[in-house]
């Protein structure tokens, strides 16, 4: 099972965002969708989450086809770069909000609530608000929020980006870890190439609206498929 993305065409305008992109994103992987700004990956991303409309093209999800479901029936979680907060809400109920729009029993809220924050580490400031947190802490915070619902796909949009390097090299790690523990679908947008090595189990090069390569870190790395690749891995 996967994310299958078939011939996916977006315009905005005469600008062609994306460009009869097909890429297939096996179920349980970590897949970094890597490459220059302006180069289409937000699209691809919004697209696959139901956020924005594709002009062609189909998503499947888990070989249903995603396309016309809205994107609160995709079963997707979604993390920014700009912590998507409610700053008026305790840590415990930002996390909680997923679970409490679909009504879920108070005794079932609490127990997935304290699971998650004890996965993220965030137990102790599970009464905070998200501004007593600190940016990294923050972005735990986004992450357990977004796995509340259990969804079938995680997708993160360059989810630390606007962390310094520090932070951003321990939340790395942290995704990493999270994912090797419940093991969802997830696809994180990254403009930085030692993220993706870093993290991904399997890296998508897109570039112009088009994807120029897709594999392993070690693939990408040994035999990039073009010059672009080339370059842009060795920046
Ligand atoms: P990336 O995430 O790789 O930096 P994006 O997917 O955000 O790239 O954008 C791809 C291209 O599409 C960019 O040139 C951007 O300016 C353009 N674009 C994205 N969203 C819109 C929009 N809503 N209206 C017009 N152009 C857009
Ligand atoms: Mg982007």
């Amino acid at each position: 099972m996967s994310i299958d993305v078939n011939g996916l065409t977006k315009r905005f305008g005469d600008f062609v965002a994306l460009d009869d992109v097909s890429v297939s994103l096996p179920t349980g992987q970590l897949t970094a969708l890597l490459g220059p700004s302006g180069g289409g990956k937000s699209t691809l991303l919004r697209i696959i989450a139901g956020l924005d409309k594709a002009d062609s093209g189909t998503v499947s999800i888990e070989g249903t086809e995603a396309t016309k479901l809205p994107p609160q029936k995709r079963n997707v979680g979604f993390v920014f770069q700009h912590y998507a907060v409610f700053k008026h809400m305790s840590v415990a109920k930002n996390v909680a909000f997923g679970l409490e729009i679909r009504k879920k029993p108070k005794p079932e809220i609490e127990q997935r609530v304290d699971e998650l924050l004890r996965l993220v580490h965030l137990q102790q400031f599970s009464h905070r608000l998200p501004s007593q947190l600190s940016g990294g802490q923050r972005q735990r915070m986004a992450l357990a929020r977004a796995l509340a619902v259990e969804p079938k796909v995680l997708l993160l949009d360059e989810p630390f980006g606007a962390l310094d390097a520090k932070v951003r090299k321990e939340l790395r790690e942290w995704l990493r870890r999270l994912h090797d523990e419940v093991h969802v679908t997830t696809v994180f947008v990254t403009h930085d190439q030692e993220e993706a090595m870093e993290v991904a189990d399997e890296i998508v090069v897109i570039n112009e609206g088009r994807v120029e390569q897709v594999g392993t870190p070690d693939e990408l790395y040994d035999r990039p498929a073009n010059d672009f690749v080339m370059s842009f891995l060795g920046e």
